[in-house]
């Protein structure tokens, strides 16, 4: 997958080679039509997916391209030269050649000069990427970055996937909301209306029926449709950190066992994911999910208040059926990691309350449904940062919290695999020292979190107003915004009459399509 979209960087050289070699352009002309053509998404921060491409490949493999690479970059250098003479840093850092470790042509800094624009995909990481990656390319080339936040189709993530929903926001906001989802604001006034949450409820529970009835089928589990629907959603990956979920999980596993009889709020915690063929952590990951959901939805004392199910092989059409469905949506990457996110809208959309860290577009979902309709945890990218260079090793939080560390050490000694008590000694002894991602860092903060979720969920109309407020307030992240910013601002392509244009009265409905 990454091959193929850092692979599309060759487009510059690709464009240059047809342009001079094939159709006899000048150099110069050439490269203005090329810069003025492409333009460069870049969709992670994650070191691993900048890819650089060793010369000695490179000129076995596309020996014209490279010299097309080195023309560009004697130019991009000269440039670099002229903007700080003698600072031979700078231009290092800016060169389309890493001299450092073994020559290699960095493919993400070619993709940056030849683009006259150059995007990420939520506002903090357009922000991240001037600060780090691209940090001395935007100093030679201001302006050039910009951000498209990411959308997400209504067509497919409401409409087709939720067609229960959709009747009623039809109802409620009138036929034109199918085509211009700004319509949805309506429901403002509908959020607190007691027949309207009603209804508003009928729908999510009929969606958890189909939900359960799915998880019964595939791993013959029995769920409550009544009990919160905490879901997690996603590629598995320790920046999402599914550990921390379930981590909290064993907490909360415990927390009951020595209180059996309180007045728990029954839930069901979701998981569905796929790790990457070669990511072997990622895959024990997995495993321990569904250790600890084996353990604790066979527990009597538990009876059936916690439940893990983990369901397999995830793709859309089973996110089609479990997005409508879900109470909770859990969005705790590693504050600074997560570009964009797209899970975190479509489960807005559909009604979940987003439990989240400052991460992606997490932050513009606050903004847009506000902070009372959405809960946060956790440390800010700056903060992990701090946290990074300082070196600490978790010790010292795991000692300050003996609710982290019992769940800790019961994964360490085999609680959760009897049968092999050392399998998840590697997940403990990340968790006890490195924490790279901040799992234990930010576990105390995020089980209160959830505790304070609890508590929202047993007061059913404020609730359901807060979910209700969600699905008024996505229009924004509809993509038909993001696909009108890209053809406006990046493509400067026409864009045809909006949706809310073209249905003022008037205007004849089907004239414009
Ligand atoms: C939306 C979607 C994703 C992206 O989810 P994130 O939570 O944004 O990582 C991944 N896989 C499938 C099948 C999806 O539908």
């Amino acid at each position: 997958m990454t091959r193929v979209r850092q692979a599309a960087n060759l487009a510059v050289a690709e464009l240059m080679r047809i342009l001079v070699d094939l159709h006899n352009f000048r150099w110069d002309n050439a490269w203005r039509i090329t810069v003025a053509t492409l333009s460069y998404t870049n969709h992670t921060l994650l070191p691993e997916a900048l890819e650089t491409w060793p010369l000695e490949l490179f000129e076995r493999l596309l020996p014209r391209h490279l010299e097309i690479i080195y023309r560009i970059n004697v130019a991009h250098l000269a440039l670099a030269d002229a903007r700080a003479p003698d600072d031979l840093e700078f231009k290092a850092a800016v060169s389309l050649i890493d001299e450092k470790s073994g020559r290699k042509v960095r493919m993400g800094q070619l993709a940056f000069v030849g683009s006259h624009r150059i995007n990420g995909v939520s506002g903090m990481h357009s922000e991240l990427m001037k600060e780090t990656v691209f940090h001395e390319l935007n100093q030679l080339y201001p302006g050039r970055i910009t951000n498209k936040t990411n959308g997400i189709t209504f067509r497919r993530w409401l409409m087709v996937a939720n067609p229960k929903l959709t009747d009623l926001l039809r109802e409620a906001c009138g036929e034109a909301v199918l085509d211009d989802p700004t319509l949805l604001c309506d429901l403002e006034a509908r959020a607190s209306d007691n027949a309207f949450q009603q209804q508003f409820r009928a729908v999510k529970h009929h969606n958890k029926i189909a939900l359960a009835r799915l998880v019964w089928e595939r791993l013959k589990l029995v769920i409550d449709p009544s009990a919160l629907f905490d879901v997690q959603i996603k590629r598995i990956h320790e920046y999402k950190r599914q550990l921390l979920n379930i981590l909290e999980a064993v907490a909360l596993y415990h927390a009951i066992k020595d209180e059996p009889q309180r007045d728990w709020v029954p839930r069901v915690k979701i998981f569905a994911g796929k790790a990457a063929a070669s990511y072997s952590y990622a895959k024990l990951i997995i495993k321990l999910i569904n250790d600890v959901a084996e353990v604790i939805n066979n527990d009597p004392v538990i009876a059936g208040r916690l439940k893990i199910a983990f369901l397999p092989d995830y793709n859309v059409s089973l996110a089609e059926i479990i997005i409508p469905a879900a109470d909770l949506s859990e969005q705790i990457s590693t504050a600074g990691m997560e570009a964009s996110g797209t899970g975190n809208m479509k489960l807005a959309l559909n009604g979940a309350l987003t439990i989240g860290t400052l991460d992606g577009a997490n932050i513009e979902i606050l903004d847009h449904v506000g902070p009372e309709n959405i809960a946060i945890f956790g440390m800010k990218a700056a903060d992990v940062v701090a946290r990074r260079k300082q070196g600490l090793d978790a010790t010292d939080v795991i000692r300050r919290s003996p609710r982290l560390l019992r769940a800790v050490n019961a994964i360490a000694a085999g609680e959760f695999s009897p049968g092999e008590p050392g399998r998840f000694q590697s997940i403990a002894h990340a968790l006890s020292h490195l924490d790279h991602y901040m799992v234990s860092a930010d576990f105390d903060s995020y089980y209160d979190c959830q505790r304070g979720i609890d508590a929202r969920w047993q007061v059913t109309p404020a609730w359901t107003r807060a979910s209700v407020l969600n699905v008024a307030r996505m229009p924004w992240f509809s993509s038909d915004r993001t696909i009108r910013e890209y053809a406006q601002d990046i493509w400067n392509v026409p864009v045809r009459a909006t949706a809310p244009e073209a249905l003022q009265p008037g205007v004849q409905r089907g004239a414009t399509r």
